[in-house]
């Protein structure tokens, strides 16, 4: 049965065994480290639920009440804090503390769950550190992030590290036609332009706009023709491009994730609703798309001045180099619209198909 307790965690063996291992015997603290989208979060649900599972304690059965609670991250006794910024601050830090002394609400261990903090504020480091360096018997860390930010170098020396890889790009594509998408073509368009990222292939999967957005994109380049109007018309409908994409799936499975934490609001009142974390983490995952489908669209942009390398290799390379710079630029310049005119100003000096 406990072979199930993973099964939503995808080409993560290695990372898998470790946890399993690590489940019997635990010690106070792991640190799970890969790239967006490769399934630590999930990976750290079961791993609570192999730590609280009453039936099949440090194994996990998978089903009883513990592990079903502890993989829909509702159980008293695992414990998630979400960034509520760019960093982790010095009161989330208290309250973290403050959390990791108190006793398990119903069992005798806790699992405090700090999802995806980018980076720790300085002054926090230190009151975290303590803790999760020797945090009560019946405390257990589990912290999520992408790579160890210079802040968490030390909290982070302090853990059992298990890292976890992009998932293949095959099996993000088989992945997606056993959970139901009937064209492996598509299946391997979406794996293409997904970076090893099964939860941003499984959204537009669910999209049905996606295929549309991609063509839109994908006609940039052909449709600058050095005029300004045309910069403007492209851009406009890119931006509104954008914007429908938030408007898809996600958005569906927010609103259902959101009346869910409602309902136990009113049950069981504000405190312990997770209210507040659902909202963070909402917001991020609005950000988050925001990014990844303006980098989708630039890659699939740079894909077609590639393609018309043979014919214009200088116009070709210019391009790529434009559209690389832009991409590079969006992490530290949240305006997608400038941003994007100011792209096309520059792609547009380079018609494709004009003598070189
Ligand atoms: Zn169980």
């Amino acid at each position: 049965v406990s072979s199930a307790l993973y099964d939503d965690v995808v080409g993560q063996d290695r990372a898998v065994a470790a946890l399993r291992a690590a489940a019997v015997t635990p010690v106070h603290a792991y640190l799970l480290v890969g790239p967006p989208g490769s399934g630590k979060r999930a990976a750290a649900r079961s791993f609570a639920a192999a730590l609280l599972c009453a039936v099949a304690p440090g194994v996990g059965c998978g089903s009883c009440r513990d592990c079903t609670l502890a993989r829909a991250e509702a159980h008293p006794d695992l414990v998630v804090f979400e960034p509520e910024g760019a960093f982790l601050r010095v009161e989330q830090a208290d309250e973290i503390v403050r959390r990791a002394n108190l006793s398990p609400a119903e069992g005798d261990r806790q699992v405090l769950l700090l999802a995806d903090f980018g980076d720790v504020h300085p002054q926090a480091a230190p009151k975290l550190l303590k803790t999760v360096e020797e945090p009560p018997a019946s405390t257990v860390f589990v912290i999520l992030v992408e790579d160890v930010p210079r802040e968490l170098v030390t909290i982070a020396s302090r853990c059992v590290r298990v890292d976890l890889g992009p998932v293949p790009v095959a099996l993000v594509a088989s992945t997606l036609v056993a959970e139901g998408l009937a064209s492996p073509e598509l299946a391997a368009d979406i794996a293409s332009v997904c970076g090893g990222r099964l939860d941003r292939a499984r959204l537009l999967a669910s999209d049905e706009g996606f295929l549309a957005r991609r063509s839109l994109w994908a006609s940039v380049p052909g449709r600058l023709d050095g005029t300004g109007a045309a910069v403007a018309a492209v851009a406009d409908e890119l931006v509104a491009s954008m914007a429908s994409a938030a408007v898809g799936p996600l958005s569906e499975r927010q609103a259902a994730e959101a009346a869910a934490v409602e309902e136990r609001r009113s049950r069981i009142g504000e405190r312990g609703s997770g209210r507040k974390a659902l909202e963070d983490r909402h917001k991020r995952e609005l950000r988050r798309l925001r990014s990844d489908e303006l980098r989708f669209g630039l890659a699939t942009v740079a894909g077609v001045y590639r393609a018309a390398a043979t014919t214009a290799p200088a116009t070709a390379v210019a391009a790529v180099a434009a559209v690389e710079a832009a991409a590079k630029e969006l992490v530290r310049n949240p305006n997608e619209a400038l941003l994007l005119q100011a792209l096309l100003l520059r792609l547009s000096a380079t018609v494709i198909g004009a003598p070189e």
